[in-house]
């Protein structure tokens, strides 16, 4: 309850009052989300020695409903990065982790998931992009597409070819040679974050720089999107609950027909079935988060 809290009182207070405007602005919030840190919200399922918080997905899940109940957006960034965050700290060797993560959950360093490609997205495994065995780097060339963050973040986790059927993940540092953006996409909603493609040419990057070993790149793509889909999720919960409650207050106090809507018994059954329907994607979420949290060998399904 008080880490629902403690998201409940940063989303009312930082990002409730601004959201409409950043998304008419395509405004990237990146000072509020840096005091999102302060919260331990940069890096909530990472260990506590790199600077986590070292919580569970059912915890993370309730702090991103509520995260989104304010901005749905920004707390979807937020879940991102925090996903690019564990992957380092679960399959990241030490030297990774301490490199990187005491930075990522202070964000100081901003990070992206680098998957989808213009040509392969429920396809991933069709990617197109590839890292040549170089000897003591590999040589990434290649274009992902919708990537969230993009632009203005600082570390990229990037899956790609190192061989006909082997797929490995790199961490590409934002200032490395080769690196480009395409332009912010053009969308509707979620504009208080970037979307951009990320282009790689002839990027050199140094050995060291693999996560986990290489050909393990899919499984560990995917081993993070498991829990990303259950924070997405959380964040859809986060909206569809400001939502509900918006439109609650509205009929009580709108009259037509000389009466409050609230009075009309449809209206009574229809806000009364979308607080079911709410509460049931609620429990399917956090059994999922829960199935994760179990490491139960269904868990990919449930998410
Ligand atoms: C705002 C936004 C942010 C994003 N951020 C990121 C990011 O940070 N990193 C990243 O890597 N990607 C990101 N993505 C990409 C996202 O994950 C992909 O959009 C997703 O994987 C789907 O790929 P696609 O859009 O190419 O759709 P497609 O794969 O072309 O699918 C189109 C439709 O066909 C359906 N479909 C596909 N295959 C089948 C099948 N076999 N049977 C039945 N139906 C099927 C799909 O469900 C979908 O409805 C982002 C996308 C958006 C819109």
């Amino acid at each position: 309850r008080m880490i629902q809290e403690a998201a409940m009182s940063f989303s009312e207070t930082l990002l409730m009052p601004n959201a409409a405007e950043w998304d008419e602005k395509k405004h990237f919030p990146k000072d509020v989300i840096k005091e999102a840190a302060d919260y331990g919200f940069a890096g909530i399922y990472v260990k506590e020695d790199v600077g986590g918080v070292n919580l569970g997905r059912k915890e993370a899940s309730l702090i991103f409903e509520a995260l989104s109940t304010g901005c749905v957006g920004t707390s979807a960034y937020i879940s991102i990065h925090n996903m690019c965050a564990w992957m380092i700290d679960v399959y990241g060797n030490e030297d990774q982790r301490q490199k990187y993560l005491p930075s990522m959950t202070t964000f100081d360093l901003f990070g992206s998931y680098c998957l989808t490609e213009p040509n392969s997205g429920s396809d991933a495994i069709a990617m197109k992009s590839t890292a040549e065995d170089k000897g003591d780097y590999f040589l990434l060339n290649g274009e992902k597409a919708f990537i969230s963050g993009a632009g203005d973040s600082d570390v990229f986790l990037v899956m790609a070819k190192t061989g006909e059927k082997e797929i490995s993940c790199l961490i590409v540092d934002g200032d490395t040679e080769g690196l480009k953006f395409g332009k912010n996409e053009t969308k509707m909603g979620w504009n208080v974050q970037p979307t951009r493609a990320v282009i790689f040419e002839d990027c050199k990057i140094p050995k060291e720089n693999l996560l986990g070993s290489r050909g393990q790149g899919f499984k560990i793509a995917m081993s993070g999107l498991d829990g990303g889909r259950v924070n997405i999720a959380s964040c859809s919960l986060g909206g569809a609950a400001f939502c509900l409650d918006t439109a609650t207050e509205y009929i009580k106090t709108r009259k037509q027909f000389g009466k409050p809507l609230a009075n009309f018994q449809y209206l009574q059954f229809k806000l009364a079935q979308m607080a079911t329907d709410l509460e049931a994607s609620r429990l399917m979420v956090r059994n999922a988060a829960d199935m994760i949290d179990q490491n139960s060998e269904e868990k990919t399904m449930y998410c």
